[in-house]
């Protein structure tokens, strides 16, 4: 175990924390980005972005590695670790890490996203990694020529739903309205989709199976009527919950969870700040994630100059 100072830690490193990153080690300022998995966040599994500007076509991928490099270029330490919990501890704010290290900073980016929403029916939890998933790049291409389910009506779900088409013989959408929450453009990509199907005031009663997933129960929420559909798998993309749950300290929340800022991104606690999808806000896009960063960063550095560190 050992214990090392830094300027500003950031937690999570998504599009709004390499952000923070590049802005804080570009200021001069002795700065750590702690990821616990690959760098890029939900950016990494996204296979394509068109709405990022100056990139009108870019993967994911490609561009979680641009911008963790551009970060780095500035002089950002970035490490994998598992952040278990942050404190306060006089004028130092703490983050311990699973691995039983103890970062001490002046000031804490917290930017650690979301994790999937679960359904919550019989089969999900017990066909996890056998048919149910929660990732199409991941696990798209395990589902070749076979029928795939997708539930959501957001811009996830139809998004990854066309991605999907590129695997499976065809992609049934399931909605539990019978009309899409996503944006218009997508809509129309995907309703003139030939591979596409849309079932919709329905919800997914149970998923069925063998060693993997062969079938869903749906149930139409307006007749009541039950019905089964053959599927080789189902990717749920029903939204996510705020990974929040960070911080010793009882940061203020919305009615979602999510963390609340001021105009500075900074939470409630004076010194902690939050940025991207784990805050509360109304867009949740790459572009005011990489905002949240900035304004998180040059804030972190504005509040530590007029303490004197
Ligand atoms: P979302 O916008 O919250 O949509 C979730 C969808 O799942 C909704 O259609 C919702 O139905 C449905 N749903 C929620 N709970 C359900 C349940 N228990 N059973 C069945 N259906 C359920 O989530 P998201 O699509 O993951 O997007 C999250 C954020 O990321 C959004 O702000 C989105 O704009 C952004 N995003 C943007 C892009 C892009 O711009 N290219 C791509 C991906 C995500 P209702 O419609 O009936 O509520």
């Amino acid at each position: 175990m050992a214990e090392k100072e830094y300027d500003i830690v950031i937690v999570g490193g998504g599009p709004g924390g390499l952000t923070a990153g590049l802005y804080g080690a570009r200021a001069n300022r002795k700065t750590i980005l702690i990821e616990k998995y690959m760098p890029g966040g939900q950016i990494a599994n996204t296979e394509e972005i068109e709405d990022y500007p100056g990139f009108e076509h870019i993967s994911g991928a490609d561009l979680a590695m641009k911008m963790t490099n551009h970060a780095k270029s500035f002089g950002l330490e970035v490490i994998s670790d598992e952040v278990k919990e942050i404190y306060v501890e006089g004028d130092y704010r703490k983050v311990a890490c699973a691995s039983g290290d103890i970062y001490s900073a002046r000031t804490v980016i917290i930017s650690t996203g979301g994790s999937p929403l679960l359904l919550n029916v019989p089969g999900e939890k017990e066909f996890l990694g056998r048919g149910v998933s929660y990732c199409a790049i991941c696990d798209g291409a395990f589902f070749k020529e076979q029928v795939i389910a997708v539930v959501g009506g957001g811009d996830a779900a139809v998004e990854e739903a066309m991605y999907l088409t590129k695997f499976g013989s065809k992609v049934i959408l399931i909605h539990r309205r019978d009309e899409l929450r996503a944006q218009k453009i997508i809509q129309e990509r995907a309703f003139k989709n030939k591979k596409m199907e849309f079932i919709w005031d329905s919800v997914i009663e149970t998923i069925n199976g063998g060693d993997r997933v062969n079938s869903v129960t749906i149930k139409n929420v307006k007749t009541g009527a039950i019905s089964n559909l053959d599927v080789g798998a189902v990717f749920v993309f029903i939204g996510f919950v705020p990974n929040s749950n960070v911080t010793r300290e009882p940061l203020k929340k919305d009615e979602g969870g999510y963390i609340v800022t001021d105009f500075k991104m900074e939470t409630s606690t004076p010194g902690i700040y939050a940025c991207g999808d784990v805050r509360s806000q109304l867009v949740r896009q790459i572009t005011n994630a990489v905002g949240d960063g900035t304004t998180a960063a040059v804030a972190a550095e504005k509040y530590m100059e007029e303490k004197g560190w």
